[in-house]
């Protein structure tokens, strides 16, 4: 008997939704059928949508290292709430995830806190070695992040932004020279190589003081995201390298990233729910809470990004969750505040009501869940429903619609970039690896429960 049936739900799976009932034993799924026999416990999903919970491939849990902005218990509370099941968190906490050594500490420090499924990205400085990248894959890193224009500050093991290269305690930050230079230790290992695209030396040239939001669009152009693409493009073609874009954010980068598939690069695109749903003109609502980096830009920016998503041209849809604490970001000048805005708690419903919108459910579903599985290489144990895959189950409501407010958000910084809106949807209940861990929204999961899910890399 299966210790849990979800009963009469429509059930994404294989690529199509159908009524059907989920069975689940060990934490697995063991079987999706139309007539299932009676289980231990019984979940009745009529009306409701049966979904693979997300894989938010860009989070920043801040743990280790800022515990006032953020830790793993209050990113997976929210992550859970929101039907994100795996959450994979970006190497620039402190330490800088640059060794198996820091990987594993990491991975055993936050798994205490950790209510849903985690996976680490391993973090590229200019003095890193083959043999840095081969303990980070060993220690099953889904990849390498290079931060273009982030230095590596020596006291304390942070990566930190920076125009100021003259401080002799920064290491200097990765260039496209480092890139090139790991390129053959990353081929060798099929390893994925992301990277924050924006080219450091446009930013520096148009540096400026932010008085208002046209100053952060002028200090930030999209040529500077463009030029970068297209080297990446360049070093993906020359060096048979996997490059993966994180948040895409402007026409000029897509059009460049098109252009450098066309020439043969291997590039994959992530662009983020806050690029898709708002534009400068949100600026004058939503003041500084506002400023994140690639900023948010035109309507053509916006229309162009999500063009690219319907016809595939993006793969994935991630957040960048990134929070700060309250006196970092409200009541600040566009100068002080920092940039970044949490998210993880509204990728399902946010890319589900564009899904409806502008293509189909099923579509929303792939960007958030299956495609970056298979990107990360954790697919098939996450990212689908289907015999053997972990039973991160997301049961959604269709007719009950979601209000984004700051109340009722489960990150240390409640208030983001999608206050006031709304979505056609709402979270019912989430299973991770068969355990309910968000309940109408709450989380009710237990810390701890959450696991690191390493990438085997073949050899
Ligand atoms: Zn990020």
């Amino acid at each position: 008997m299966a210790e849990l049936v979800v009963r009469g739900g429509s059930v994404y799976s294989r690529g199509r939704f159908r009524t059907a009932d989920v069975l689940v034993e060990d934490g697995r799924v063991v079987g999706v059928e139309s007539k299932a026999a009676p289980g231990v416990e019984e979940v009745d999903a009529t009306g409701l949508l049966v979904l693979p919970g997300a894989v938010d491939a860009h989070v920043h849990s801040r743990d280790p290292g800022f515990p006032e902005k953020e830790d793993f218990g209050s990113l997976t509370a929210a992550a859970a709430a929101g039907g994100v099941t795996t959450v994979v968190d970006m190497p620039n906490t402190i330490p800088a995830v640059d060794s198996r050594t820091v990987f594993e500490e990491k991975a055993e420090t936050v798994s205490a806190l950790a209510m849903v499924d985690f996976a680490l990205w391993g973090a590229i400085r200019s003095t890193t070695a083959p043999a840095d990248l081969e303990g980070l894959a060993a220690a099953g890193s889904v990849g390498f992040k290079a931060y273009l224009g982030y230095a590596f500050r020596r006291a304390n093991r942070q990566i930190v932004y920076t125009t100021d290269l003259d401080d002799p305690d920064l290491e200097a930050p990765p260039d496209y020279g480092t890139l090139v230079q790991l390129a053959p230790a990353l081929a060798g290992r099929r390893a994925l190589l992301a990277v924050h695209a924006e080219d450091p030396s446009v930013l520096r040239r148009f540096a400026r003081p932010l008085r208002d939001y046209r100053d952060l669009l002028a200090a930030r152009p999209a040529v500077a995201e463009a030029i970068a693409v297209a080297a990446l493009g360049v070093i993906s073609r020359e060096t048979r390298i996997a490059v993966h874009v994180v948040h895409l954010s402007s026409a000029a980068g897509l059009s460049a990233a098109a252009e450098a598939r066309r020439a043969g690069a291997r590039l994959t695109l992530e662009t983020g729910p806050q690029y898709l749903w708002l534009t400068d003109a949100d600026q004058r609502r939503l003041g500084p809470l506002m400023k994140l980096f690639p900023p948010i830009r035109r309507e053509l920016d916006r229309e162009a990004l999500r063009e690219a998503l319907l016809v595939g041209e993006i793969d994935i849809v991630a957040t960048d969750h990134a929070p700060h604490t309250d006196q970092e970001k409200l009541d600040r000048s566009w100068d002080d505040a920092a940039p970044g805005s949490p998210g993880v708690e509204t990728l399902y419903l946010s890319s589900l009501e564009l899904g409806r919108r502008w293509a189909d459910l099923g579509a929303a579903v792939r960007w958030v869940s299956e495609a970056p599985a298979r990107l990360l290489g954790l697919h098939p144990r996450k990212g689908v429903i289907e015999r053997g895959a972990d039973a991160d189950l997301v049961l959604i409501d269709p007719n009950r619609p979601t209000a984004v407010t700051a109340a009722r958000m489960h990150s240390r910084q409640r208030h983001g970039v999608l206050d006031g809106r709304q979505f056609g949807f709402a979270v019912r209940a989430v299973y991770s690896r068969g355990v309910l861990v968000a309940s109408d929204g709450e989380p009710v999961g237990r810390p701890g429960h959450g696991k690191l899910v390493r990438r085997r890399y073949g050899s």
